[in-house]
């Protein structure tokens, strides 16, 4: 059966590294027919366009159709997998009330789109920033949706942090384990690896401990800072890559004995409120993303995740005193 994706923001950096992968079988599987719905603001129309022209020009056997689209209503008719990557940025001078102001104004009407509009089995992966709450807004927006179908991206963080470790030890990445980002997918986010398994080992334990503080948890928290200083523009092709990580876990499940991070609507566990979207160790089975019980969690790491638990509470406060929830 053909599945459905619809991608906001398809004519941006994100949409442009990530339409080609999904087209060629990566996000669901090398058998999977896919139908794309691109979703972008009416001056991005055109762009978006051109992108369609450049996927017709593959000719991707997995690719049934391509719509685009202003209207998310449209865009989101039927659709099975919807990846929300157009965002308003946050630019020189804007108050945090302002940024979110503006992001309300998309994630609202596209969570109501997507409640209205997209098949029972919809799977929403927010990926454009504030990512966290801007999935809460669209969720909020959704009732008649599962909430555990709204999710918000820290796939990249956690990659990211595979990455370091791997250098740091000279071990492939495939020998580490049970790596977590905890939190916000923002500079408070905390990459744990007090859990984290590199050959049986507690990662924690091959590493020095200034090391790990001083720089391995700030090195992938500000990861995105140092991409734009080096490339002169913002990540892409790596967001794209963590968003096809996210979905295929998700849909296809993680491996026995490992698990990875998402961030998901919080049920409460390891103290943080429920209903906040944030970002815990996860396995996905039958399709759901289940969060890792039953790890100890030492002052330090406490600490940490309260700190960036606390970030994600006030801007829910803040969203919810503009009205935008
Ligand atoms: P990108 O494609 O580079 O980024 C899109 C979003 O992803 C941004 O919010 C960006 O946040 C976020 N993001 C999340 N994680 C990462 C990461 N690790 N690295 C980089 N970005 C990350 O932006 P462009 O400006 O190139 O494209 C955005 C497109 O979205 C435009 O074409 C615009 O027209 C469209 N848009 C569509 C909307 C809609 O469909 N209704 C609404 C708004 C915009 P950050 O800025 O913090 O890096």
């Amino acid at each position: 059966m053909t599945v459905k994706v619809t991608v906001t923001g398809a004519a941006g950096q994100i949409g442009y590294a990530l339409l080609f992968r999904i087209a060629s079988g990566h996000l669901l599987g090398p058998d999977v027919p896919v139908q794309l719905s691109l979703l972008e603001i009416t001056p991005a129309l055109k762009a978006a366009e051109g992108t369609a022209m450049e996927l017709d020009d593959c000719a991707f056997p997995l690719l049934k159709g391509i719509d685009i689209t202003d209207d998310p209503n449209y865009a989101f008719n039927g659709t099975n997998v919807a990846l929300l990557v157009g965002a308003r940025p946050r630019t020189a001078g804007m108050e945090r009330g302002d940024l979110l102001s503006a992001n309300g104004g998309i994630f609202g009407p596209q969570g109501r789109a997507i409640n209205d509009n997209a098949a029972d089995d919809v799977r929403v992966l927010v990926v454009g920033n504030p990512a966290n709450t801007n999935a809460l807004i669209a969720q909020r927006h959704a009732p008649d949706v599962p909430a555990d179908r709204f999710t918000a991206m820290t796939r990249l963080d956690h990659n990211r942090a595979l990455s370091q470790l791997s250098s740091k030890l000279g071990v492939p990445v495939t020998d580490i384990k049970k790596m977590t980002i905890w939190g916000n997918h923002s500079a408070t986010q905390y990459p744990d690896l007090y859990h984290a398994e590199v050959g049986g080992k507690i990662a924690a334990e091959l590493v020095d401990q200034d090391w790990l503080k001083d720089t391995f948890i700030p090195t992938v928290a500000k990861r995105g800072a140092a991409i734009i200083e080096a490339r002169g523009a913002s990540s892409a092709a790596s967001a794209a890559n963590a968003a096809i990580d996210h979905v295929h876990s998700w849909v296809n499940g993680t491996p026995e004995g490992d698990w990875t991070s998402a961030a998901i609507v919080s049920d409460g566990s390891y103290g943080v409120p429920e209903g906040i979207i944030s970002s815990f160790p996860v396995v996905s089975r039958n399709g759901q993303w289940e969060i890792v019980q039953g790890l100890d969690i030492d002052d330090f790491s406490r600490g940490k995740i309260d700190a960036s638990v606390k970030e994600l509470q006030e801007e829910r406060d803040a969203v919810k005193e503009l009205g935008l929830i």
